[in-house]
């Protein structure tokens, strides 16, 4: 592979022509570390064989304050080309301030960030920092054009005023975030580590250790207690510059911390200013995918859920399972005594193999192929609208998710199951199309497959059931997304939903 060093604006228009693949790019401001080299990794995995990555590096002098390290800032750029090489790197771009201010500084177009985005956390302490950084970044993705925008998360408050800025404006770019890379002392890489002295380095573990601290005790109690916080740096000579409980996506500072939400803190180790952050959460995350029959939850949350190591929940089989006992045991579901007397024998359990995807037991017994039944298919709405069924089997399902690392997949889940999920999904199809997965897993599963007509039909009364009854009917959630899959692969579906899950919940959020 051929590597390249780009310093003015005509080589890198002559570079760019002659690419055929997307763009992928890292912008940073040199002094290049392990960190980086994980960027431009994570570049190479998510673009695989189709992507071209360029680095760029540029110490920006808007971004700093009078009295910060814009000179001493670190400048190397044979060893930061090795790095990006060494880390799969296409090219690396060094522009000259000339090329980027084409001319005079003070007549570029500037960016002011909404000031609800730049009142807290850093933006309060280095006043236009980030007004300088988005002034650049425009300038950097204009040029570039590229496909994706590769930023680290390490700098939380950065990472989520670019990721609103290429959105806001309506820029075709994906931007993608990389967890904080940490060194074997848990300090996360950053390129003014290398400003410490041995001494200092042992006091800056204190930031990660501290933080790390609170989110063991957050788990625990549900509260953190934020002045042991400060007196721990303070006893390791760290100076707090700021320790900010906010939401993680509005940036907005809570009083109280509410789970999942974000600690952030900038302290200084001798003259070296250091920020680190973690995530506050007293459970892993939860992911609600809800829909009507047949729209394909069930396979997309299967695999979606192995992807990421969570566990799978499919309360459709729960109401199955109920729907099947009750019919096996020739159970009249009118009778509420009665009804109500085997909702409390009633055990669904799920066990889940390798060979054989997830299995359904009722009361030791596998359940699995009866419970997709036409019969079954056939009396599941009426009897999941029953109150005292949707309470047991709601309050099971809650259990199921109480320490979360859960995709849950039915009809009520995001609404209320698991209201407070991370990311609420509404997976949806035309009913046409529905009808056809229909009649394919029928067919797989062995039962006999009635016309396309029938199974419409069935599918749309099915759906109005749900829809219309008195307790949690369907109906998609506020803040659920909406995703329609007609005529989608389900890798593309997979992906997208792998996309809106990352932007929801950061790796550091759910690898707990
Ligand atoms: O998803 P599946 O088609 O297997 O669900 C079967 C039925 O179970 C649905 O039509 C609905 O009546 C019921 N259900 C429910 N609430 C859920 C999941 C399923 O009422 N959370």
């Amino acid at each position: 592979m051929t590597f390249s060093i780009i310093k003015t604006k005509a080589q890198l228009d002559s570079w760019l022509k002659k690419q055929k693949n997307p763009i992928y790019f890292v912008p940073t401001m040199g002094g290049l570390h392990l960190g980086h080299a994980e960027l431009i990794k994570a570049a190479k995995k998510h673009g695989s064989k189709n992507s071209c990555i360029l680095v760029s590096i540029f110490v920006n002098p808007l971004q700093f304050g009078a009295n910060e390290d814009f000179e001493q800032y670190p400048r190397n750029l044979n060893l930061d080309s090795e790095i990006a090489k060494g880390a799969g790197a296409n090219a690396i771009w060094a522009p000259s301030e000339k090329d980027i201010f084409q001319g005079d500084k003070n007549s570029l177009f500037q960016i002011n960030v909404p000031p609800k985005l730049q009142k807290h956390l850093c933006g309060s302490k280095r006043k236009g920092h980030f007004d300088g950084v988005c002034t650049i970044m425009v300038k950097l993705l204009s040029l570039v054009k590229p496909k994706v925008l590769i930023l680290g998360e390490k700098d939380w408050q950065q990472f989520i005023i670019l990721r609103q800025l290429v959105n806001a404006l309506g820029l075709q770019i994906e931007v993608k975030g990389i967890a904080t890379v940490r060194d074997s002392n848990n300090l996360a890489l950053s390129s003014r580590n290398q400003y410490l002295n041995s001494d200092e380095y042992n006091q800056a573990l204190a930031l990660p250790r501290s933080l790390q601290e609170a989110r063991k005790s957050f788990k625990r109690k549900g509260s953190i207690n934020i002045q042991k916080l400060r007196s721990d740096f303070e006893k390791n000579n760290l100076k707090v510059d700021y320790i900010q409980i906010v939401d993680r996506t509005t940036l907005t500072p809570l009083d109280q911390p509410k789970s999942p939400c974000l600690l952030a803190a900038a302290i200084y180790c001798g003259r070296t200013r250091l920020i680190d952050h973690t995530f506050l959460m007293t459970r892993s995350p939860i992911i609600a995918i809800d829909g009507p029959a047949g729209a394909g939850k069930s396979t997309i949350a299967q695999l979606f859920a192995k992807k990421m190591g969570l566990i799978y929940l499919d309360t459709g089989a729960m109401y199955r399972a109920l729907t099947w006992h009750i019919i096996e045991n020739q159970i009249n579901p009118n009778d509420e005594k009665n009804l109500l007397k085997v909702l409390e024998d009633f055990k669904v359990d799920f066990k889940s193999s390798e060979s054989s995807g997830p299995q359904v037991f009722v009361n030791q017994k596998n359940v699995t192929h009866f419970i997709r039944s036409p019969q079954v298919t056939e009396f599941v709405s009426k009897i999941s609208a029953k109150f005292p069924v949707r309470e047991k089997l709601t309050n099971q399902q809650k259990e199921f998710g109480q320490q979360g690392g859960i995709v849950a997949e039915g009809r009520d889940i995001g609404t209320a199951v698991f209201p407070d999920a991370e990311l609420k999904i509404f997976l949806t199809a035309s009913t046409s199309e529905r009808a056809k997965r229909r009649a394919l897993d029928l067919k797989q599963k062995g039962f006999e497959v009635p016309s396309l007509m029938v199974l419409e039909q069935q599918i749309k009364e099915r759906d109005q059931a749900d829809m219309e009854r008195d307790i949690s009917p369907l109906v998609k959630a506020a803040d659920a997304k909406e995703l329609i899959t007609d005529g989608m692969k389900i890798e593309v579906v997979l992906d997208e939903l792998t996309k809106l899950f990352r932007e929801e919940v950061p790796e550091e959020m759910w690898k707990v």
